[in-house]
């Protein structure tokens, strides 16, 4: 049990305090694809979609997913450009590959049902502690603990937790809190309505404490000033990066073609299609020439704008050239292919290059 739980009186109070949050979330929660619908595969999927991407956002991401790969075989089985295709523009796209990769173990060594433990969930590859913790008491009723941001969130203020809330002790708590706090009567309903308090009435500039369901329970409360926890980690710096890309276009039976390849294996956006990019680390532009080396094309074409994208930790700024070449010209390398245009969009493309696209298509007013 959790040291806070003991030495605060909690553990008398403990069984109200589930019961004050469960009725909130059963009167006030939202009605949502992925709830109740008793499928391991989709709350997996749900639940792998909502990290770091906002509810509204997932909702049709979602569904289009469950319509294009409604269980764990058909996914197993689909190609991983036709998986990125589906992912395109939810970004974080390791999350599509791990969620691809874990598909086929499930097939290969579960006889395609997701293991039914802890343990188990958490052998497959990109399910850690909170994934597993999420599809096992929603989906199996397991009353195992969760710890996400907004579990962080509240916690942090209704225990009046101080220090970086990532440091290892700290960390060590939350967890130990979710354990001894899970009902486990409704483990999946408790972990959600945790869940949904954090993201709507305790959110992190303003909460609504006037509308808390457990705000008795508070000490962040209490205290008076409840948004000044979680103590906020210093974020690191941002480091600059440059790149020079070209879109290289043609005419084919009267229709345009553009090319593209896939980005390098390793990095970030590994294996989504891209124009031929050179990127560098820090302030300094890459040369015109090296991008025209990697196609064996010998002219940029004009300049079309420049846009800037924000990474986790990365600002990249690209400057974008466009150049139409003719049919016959051979480009050098096996790693283009000729898109259609109007195909680009359905592509395995990340955010960065259909904000490259957009900028060629619709060059900023002069
Ligand atoms: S009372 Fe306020 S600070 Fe405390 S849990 Fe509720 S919303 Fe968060």
């Amino acid at each position: 049990m959790s040291e806070v739980l003991a030495t605060s009186g909690w553990e008398a109070r403990k069984g109200a305090f589930q019961q004050a949050l469960l009725r909130w979330f059963w009167r006030e929660r939202r009605d949502l694809p992925w709830r109740g619908v008793g499928d391991p595969y989709a709350t997996w999927v749900s639940e792998i979609m909502l990290q770091q991407t906002q509810v509204v956002t997932v909702i049709d991401y979602f569904q289009r997913w469950m319509a294009r790969f409604p269980d764990v075989a058909s996914l197993a089985a689909a190609r991983e450009e036709e998986v990125l295709e589906q992912w395109s523009g939810l970004g974080y796209y390791r999350r599509a590959r791990f969620l691809h990769r874990a598909a086929k173990v499930i097939v290969d060594e579960h006889g395609g049902e997701l293991p039914s433990t802890l343990e188990g969930l958490r052998e497959l590859p990109g399910i850690g502690p909170y994934t597993a913790g999420a599809i096992a008491s929603i989906a199996y009723g397991i009353a195992a603990p969760i710890v996400d941001g907004n579990v962080i969130r509240v916690f942090s203020r209704l225990f009046a937790i101080s220090g970086d809330p990532r440091s290892s002790a700290n960390q060590k708590t939350f967890w130990a809190l979710a354990e001894a706090l899970v009902d486990p009567r409704k483990p999946g309903d408790f972990n959600e309505a945790l869940m949904e308090l954090g993201a709507r009435v305790c959110t992190p500039r303003s909460p609504a404490c006037l509308l808390c369901p457990v705000r008795e329970y508070c000490a962040g409360f209490a205290s008076g000033e409840p948004e000044a926890l979680p103590e906020v980690a210093r974020r690191s710096a941002v480091k600059p990066m440059r790149a020079l890309t070209v879109v290289v276009y043609r005419q084919r039976a009267g229709k345009r073609e553009v090319l593209v390849g896939p980005r390098e294996a390793g990095g970030l956006l590994a294996g989504l299609l891209e124009f031929p990019t050179v990127e560098r680390e820090g302030k300094r532009w890459p040369r015109l020439d090296e991008v025209a080396q990697i196609v064996g094309i010998e002219e940029l074409g004009e300049e079309v704008g420049e846009i800037t994208h924000v990474f986790s930790h990365r600002r990249l700024q690209t400057r974008i050239y466009a150049a139409e070449i003719d049919a016959s010209v051979h480009i050098a390398g096996d790693r283009w292919r000729w898109v259609p245009e109007r195909e680009l969009g359905q592509a395995a493309i990340s955010a960065l290059t259909r904000k490259i696209y957009e900028r060629w298509t619709q060059p900023e007013p002069v």
